[in-house]
């Protein structure tokens, strides 16, 4: 996988996950209408036309991937994945971090939870899926650990806010998932092992890969977001960070 140093921008770089599932951003209103338009997401959401897009900042020997949209109707946790990457550019992070902001354009312009009819959080193992393809960039990059970042609208499946993890076999995850809940403050929902309960969730497949990882959920209608749901998507994204000390306020304030 060939990452190509973007100029514009100091301590950029990206690559394609594929080329089959891009799509206008801008059309989704309802995201469009709740992000700032700064060059950075101008520029995620132009090469966002042409596939999913996976971003790196930041060279360390720790490697972290920030995953959303894998829902493209899960609005909250994809806006916070550019605010994240907003904030970071540009600093220190001690890490190599990538961030998949839009794991499905296309899903997202139309404000879908699936892709061309299919789950992507049910189809991780099913050979050249999106999100199987996102599997293998995680595999070939060598990424460490993976947070995916959810919404949850009430009376689905959860309902609530709360860490996705399996103790096995990578035990690492109910660790980070432990960690997560606590400092957020919210419920933590965890199986023995992973993928037992359903087949091909992004964190089970890679759980099952031995790459410790978590699905992190926050309230918010589908489609839509509400007031504080960004922000509680971002603090589980923070505190995702922050198990692995790399602490955004401090580093933003520094
Ligand atoms: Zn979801």
């Amino acid at each position: 996988m060939h990452f190509k140093k973007i100029d514009e921008f100091e301590n950029l770089e990206m690559s394609y996950i594929c080329d089959f599932s891009g799509g206008y951003i801008s059309r989704n209103k309802q995201l469009f209408g709740n992000i700032e338009l700064s060059k950075l997401n101008q520029f995620i959401l132009e090469k966002s036309v042409f596939g999913t897009p996976i971003f790196k900042m930041g060279e360390g020997n720790k490697k972290l991937l920030i995953l959303s949209g894998i829902h493209g109707n899960e609005l909250s946790p994809q806006i916070a994945n550019l605010r994240v990457m907003n904030e970071l550019i540009g600093h220190d992070l001690g890490a190599s971090l990538y961030f998949i902001p839009f794991a499905s354009p296309k899903s997202t312009m139309n404000n879908e939870r699936t892709f061309n009819s299919m789950d992507l959080n049910r189809s991780a193992h099913i050979n050249n899926s999106v999100s199987n393809l996102i599997l293998k960039a995680i595999l070939d990059l060598g990424i460490d650990f993976v947070g995916d970042f959810h919404s949850t609208a009430l009376n689905s499946n959860p309902g609530f806010e709360s860490v996705f993890s399996s103790k096995s076999p990578s035990s690492e995850s109910f660790l980070m998932a432990n960690y997560i809940a606590g400092s957020v403050g919210c419920d933590i929902i965890s199986f023995d092992f992973a993928g037992s309960s359903y087949k091909g969730a992004v964190e089970d497949v890679c759980n099952l890969k031995r790459v410790p990882a978590v699905t992190c959920e926050v309230l918010c209608p589908f489609g839509n977001i509400v007031s504080g749901s960004v922000e509680k998507s971002l603090a589980q994204m923070r505190s995702f960070l922050d198990y692995f000390g790399i602490n955004t306020h401090q580093m933003l304030s520094d």
